[in-house]
């Protein structure tokens, strides 16, 4: 009965599962053939339905903050040891969701099902603390969704261009978190912010 269950290949993987595998009973090896099978951001593989069953935007940024990813890693650009990190961050966050949507349902009816959960790590809290690190929660735009995620546990520090916020600001898009916070208390003294600025000039935390 085994046998049932073996994927050979990409059309046996369609053949079990045509709407997207569902991830809690897939195993690591099915998990990264279909992660893998094309070279898509891993924020877009994770929330494609033709792949996965029942990872929305929402997920996916916990999922990803929890591996510890940058949302545009590429996916068959990922190493072993950073597929294995993802799967368990992905099984981990599905489970612990699932157990407290239940809890609440028992407690309350919920009154409102929004994508967005109290509790969540990076989904919804841009400009808020992470929990981990402290650093504030980013967001890139696209079309019409959103990712939530923090560059110090994820993208080391460096923020991923925006957009819609890159070209309003032109060139002066800030790299990193540093440059933001900089641009930020430049702004907020009544000053525009300049292209760039020496970092002997700022001031101590
Ligand atoms: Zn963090």
């Amino acid at each position: 009965r085994a046998s049932l269950h073996l994927v050979r290949g990409q059309e046996d993987l369609r053949a079990l599962d045509p709407g997207g595998l569902e991830v809690l009973d897939a195993t690591f090896a099915q998990f990264r053939a279909a992660l893998t099978r094309s070279n898509h951001t891993v924020k877009r593989a994770l929330t494609d339905p033709r792949l996965f069953s029942g990872i929305g935007n929402a997920y996916s940024d916990e999922i990803l903050h929890r591996a510890r990813l940058s949302p545009v890693r590429l996916t068959q650009k990922l190493s072993e040891e950073e597929l294995e990190r993802l799967y368990l961050a992905l099984r981990e966050t599905l489970i612990y969701w699932t157990e407290r949507f239940i809890a609440d349902a028992e407690k309350r009816f919920p009154d409102k099902v929004t994508a967005f959960r109290e509790g969540m790590a990076v989904h919804g809290r841009y400009g808020k603390p992470c929990p981990v690190c402290g650093a504030p929660v980013q967001r890139i735009v696209y079309a019409a969704n959103e990712a939530n995620y923090c560059a110090r546990c994820q993208t080391g520090g460096r923020l991923l261009a925006d957009r819609a916020l890159s070209q309003l600001m032109r060139t002066d898009w800030p790299r990193t978190l540093e440059e933001l916070e900089q641009k930020k208390e430049t702004i907020r003294a009544g000053g525009t912010p300049p292209a760039r600025r020496p970092s002997k000039g700022r001031p101590p935390v």
